[in-house]
């Protein structure tokens, strides 16, 4: 039987008041026992619905809000032999179209709080079965604790998620998952995150990404931890919540919900009466994680002058789940880095031309991963997945790394792709570039981007976004302000300031995007 039902049915038997979610929208707790039994009643009623003994790895997309009744489908699903299809809550139409299209579910199961798009999903997509997802008849106070009566023989092999990457470089690709592959993916942070039965999550994340389903719902269930799970995030909130000291214990997001609740605290709590509740509140808390893309060091700084917390990074991605991570010695958790190789994940670097694995540390090189984390295939592109192999089988991520000479940490780059400027025979990595650039005063928002250049190849360009009230800035005095900071031929030579950066759901800058949008000539 699959890993993470054994787990819960165990929590259920230790204590049968276990909570294991805490859904903020209902206003309600469930047991991992009331979970089981939940689960159980919905696996039937899909199949019911489709008139099929098992899902035989057919997939479901279903569009639910992050609360009780995701999970229960996504359990169901999986009880069920199924491939579970998360949407993402926050897309438009058109992307919601393009992963139903793109992904072939044999239903798509609609919660009724999207009903508006429930309406114009079917009349865009006609070839597609949908329903409503429908709510769960209280059960509650049941005697026996029900187990998914779930294929007996399932090898955990099979395929279980399918999870589209976050579109930053591409159209987003629908990465497959084998229950092997995310229990593993899940089990290698509980081993090193320490995950226990008495650990409690504030889970603020969308529910279609790793970031979200992995190291947020998967590793707590695996550990019979408890999750409490929020529409959405609000700074307010998770501020207001942390005050209450020690009710919680982790908390994950990515690098902008950092920055906001860096903001919110400046704004609204920093010399009022909750300033030492919220500061020490959140002083509490065992760990907190950032990641799914790079933390400004000055983010990192400002969150732990605020609440003593250094924020843990980690490096992932939706091919491998979690792969590089800093551990949880505070004192190794170095400025910048992600860390080192989590259990059982494998992680070398090859040079971008040769291909040669780079023995020598301290430089620039191609992150490759093997492990059991690795996914199967990108759904209906056997073409792209091999591509994205090794002949002797590693993963090529795409990313450029360096590992530390001092300690074997290591340093994440950014993108080939985008992140790596050539500028005059120059390599400048824009990540680099974006740190410094955000330590500077008056600075909300920055990405640095390589613009083509006949002249030197690329030149480096920052895309800024000012703070509020803040007075104008020019090139040349960003120019004279980072020149104690970096070597000249990293410094911008174009300067643009916006009003905003876009971002995806997982607050990602699609960079080929913005070069698109304000050099349209490049
Ligand atoms: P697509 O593959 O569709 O272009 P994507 O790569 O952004 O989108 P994800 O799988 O969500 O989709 O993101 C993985 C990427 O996020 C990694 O390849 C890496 O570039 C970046 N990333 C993740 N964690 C970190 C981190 N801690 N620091 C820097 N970058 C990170
Ligand atoms: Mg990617």
């Amino acid at each position: 039987s699959l890993p993470l039902f054994v787990a819960a049915k165990n929590h259920a038997t230790t204590d049968s008041k276990k909570v294991a979610v805490i859904d903020r929208t209902k206003g309600e707790s469930f047991t991992y026992r009331q979970l089981l039994s939940d689960v159980s009643e919905k696996k039937k009623w899909l199949l019911e619905h489709l008139s099929l003994a098992d899902l035989d790895q057919r997939r479901i997309a279903f569009l639910i809000p992050n609360g009780y009744d995701y999970v229960v489908m996504q359990w169901a699903v999986w009880a069920a032999g199924g491939v579970c299809v998360p949407l993402c809550t926050s897309h438009p139409i058109k992307e919601l179209f393009y992963t139903i299209g793109d992904s072939q579910p044999s239903l798509v199961v609609i919660h009724p709080f999207f009903d508006k798009v429930h309406i114009a999903l079917r009349e865009q997509v006609k070839d597609v079965p949908f329903t409503e997802f429908n709510p769960l008849s209280s059960t509650k106070n049941i005697n026996i604790v029900l187990l998914p009566p779930f294929h007996e023989s399932l090898p955990l092999n099979r395929r279980a998620l399918m999870i589209y990457t976050s579109g930053t470089t591409s159209n987003p690709k629908g990465c497959v998952t084998t229950h092997k592959n995310i229990t593993f993916q899940a089990d290698c942070l509980v081993k090193a995150w320490k995950y226990t039965s008495s650990d409690h999550l504030i889970h603020v994340l969308p529910l279609h990404h790793v970031h979200g389903i992995i190291n947020g719902l998967t590793a707590s269930f695996l550990s019979g931890a408890t999750v409490e799970m929020y529409p959405k995030f609000d700074p307010r909130i998770i501020w207001e919540r942390w005050q209450d000291k020690g009710s919680s214990t982790m908390f994950m997001a990515v690098p902008t919900i950092y920055s906001r609740l860096v903001d919110y605290f400046d704004a609204h709590i920093r010399s009022t009466d909750a300033e030492t509740s919220s500061r020490e509140g959140a002083k509490a808390l065992r760990l907190v994680v950032s990641g799914s893309a790079a933390l400004p060091t000055p983010i990192k700084v400002k969150f732990a002058e605020i609440t003593g917390q250094v924020l843990l990074e980690r490096y992932g991605m939706t091919e491998i789940g979690m792969g590089i991570s800093c551990g949880l010695d505070v004192s190794r958790r170095l400025d910048g880095s992600v860390g080192w190789p989590l259990p059982g994940v494998q992680v070398r670097l090859t040079d971008k031309e040769t291909k040669k694995i780079i023995e020598q540390d301290e430089e620039d090189g191609m992150i490759e991963i093997k492990g059991d984390n690795v996914f199967l295939e990108y759904w209906n592109k056997p073409e792209a997945t091999a591509k994205e192999f090794t002949p002797d089988g590693w993963f090529k991520t795409g990313d450029v790394a360096k590992r530390s000479k001092e300690n074997g940490a290591y340093y994440i780059q950014g993108r080939a792709s985008v992140d790596l400027i050539k500028t005059g025979g120059y390599k400048v990595s824009a990540l680099e570039v974006e740190r410094k650039i955000l330590s500077l005063e008056n600075i909300q928002e920055v990405a640095v981007v390589g613009v083509t250049d006949e002249e030197w190849g690329q030149r480096v360009a920052a895309v800024i976004k000012l703070r509020d009230g803040a007075g104008p800035l020019d090139l040349s005095t960003l120019r004279t302000q980072l020149k104690q900071e970096m070597a000249p031929y990293k410094i911008p030579t174009i300067l643009k300031i916006v009003q905003g950066i876009e971002r995806n759901a997982m607050g990602k800058v699609n960079k080929k995007d913005l070069l698109k949008k304000y050099w349209p000539d490049a």
